[in-house]
């Protein structure tokens, strides 16, 4: 490539209806575009407040420590983890796909303990079995386990697995990068402990921002910690300067200005619609794609009762080249869907229906392409 032939980035315009990111809204968008200031200006500031406030309404919490982090949602993941696990300590880790993969990954950087229930791909965690491994590791001190695994298209019972752990003693550390916003999430009704999520699913904006949210219980469990977090950047005892409530607030980092501008908007947007709202919309066009999906011979991977509205996981048929259609999808219909991943490469198509994505529109243009496209190739 010679340097002189490139030119400005001008992005296709495509249908994201992948596992992330999805379609970010215009408002978000033109949010984004706006002038950059200091992030210590005292207007700025005013914002950070009011993005807590936004958050707080997203995740149905009151929880003092509620903030985005600035990076995708795999440093909400470790955020949680470098905190909160100490050397030594004993984590349970449910894990049913490739996310629950990575908190085991997280747990054993920081030194812990991964005690992993591996329940099968494409089903719910099993709450029995937690209950059962809880018993067998009575030293345990945490619980971690996927509100909505995305690589699988699987909700499980977030409220039941929490009750459990609290029934042992144990905090919990739960993974809503994809729920949230897409199916009911109530984390202080349900006592979730620490809490994860990122801005590019449900939330109709762009990658790079984790929100995240730590009760009580859990702030205590930092407080009480014998070891320096490992992780400088994600340390909460310094992001909290920077993001705390004082009046005095002291630089930590350089937030992201502009992607916070379009999370405070893509938060306006979620409460004008109401949470309510937006979880019945993502119901409601769920059941529209599986009426589609199923006129045209296709099943769904995983159970009625586990699935997510915001994430379908549509069986490959035999004999079709799963990779070719996705591939046409883009190439003709400038139409993004997901592969399967880790255990179901190959086997599943992931067709999301997040955020700004989750429209009727979407729904019939994605049905009437595969349409197209299967009775092309068969
Ligand atoms: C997307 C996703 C993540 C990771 O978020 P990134 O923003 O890609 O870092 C973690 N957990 C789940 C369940 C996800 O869907």
């Amino acid at each position: 490539m010679n340097i002189t032939d490139i030119k400005s980035f001008i992005p296709p315009i495509r249908t994201l209806m992948g596992p992330g990111p999805s379609d970010v809204h215009p408002r978000v968008l033109q949010a984004m575009a706006r002038p950059t200031i200091g992030h210590l200006d005292p207007a700025f500031i005013d914002m950070m407040d009011e993005i807590k406030v936004l958050l707080h309404y997203a995740f149905q919490t009151q929880n003092a420590l509620t903030l985005p982090i600035s990076a995708p949602g795999s440093a909400g993941m470790e955020t949680c983890f470098v905190n909160l696990v100490e050397p030594g300590d004993k984590v349970i880790v449910c894990q049913n796909g490739v996310f629950g993969g990575r908190m085991k990954e997280n747990v054993e950087r920081t030194g812990g303990i991964a005690v992993v229930i591996a329940d099968e791909w494409g089903t719910a965690v099993d709450p029995n079995r937690l209950e059962d491994t809880l018993k067998a590791h009575p030293d345990t001190k945490i619980v971690a386990f996927v509100h909505a695994e995305t690589s699988t298209g699987v909700k499980s019972d977030a409220k039941t697995l929490g009750e459990i752990a609290h029934r042992y003693h144990c905090i919990t550390i739960v993974d809503a990068v994809t729920s949230l916003g897409g199916i009911p999430l109530k984390v202080d009704e349900w006592q979730i402990d620490a809490i994860y999520s990122g801005s590019q699913k449900c939330l109709s904006c762009t990658p790079g921002l984790s929100p995240v949210s730590f009760n009580e219980r859990a702030v205590e469990k930092i407080k009480q910690r014998q070891t320096k977090v490992q992780s400088w950047f994600l340390d909460l005892n310094l992001v909290m300067g920077y993001w705390g409530s004082s009046a005095k607030r002291t630089y930590h980092h350089t937030a992201p200005i502009n992607v916070l501008y379009g999370l405070h908007e893509a938060l306006i947007m979620l409460k004008e619609e109401g949470l309510e709202n937006a979880w019945a919309r993502h119901e409601r066009h769920y059941q529209a794609l599986r009426q589609g999906i199923e006129n045209l011979g296709l099943t769904f991977k995983v159970k009625e009762s586990e699935r997510l509205p915001q994430l379908n996981a549509i069986t490959v048929p035999a004999g079709i080249d799963e990779a070719e259609v996705r591939q046409r999808l883009l190439n003709e219909y400038h139409l993004e869907i997901g592969a399967g991943l880790g255990n179901l490469a190959g086997q599943i198509w992931r067709i999301g229906l997040m955020g700004y994505a989750c429209n009727l529109k979407n729904v019939w243009y994605c049905v009437e392409a595969l349409k197209e496209i299967l009775s092309k190739i068969k």
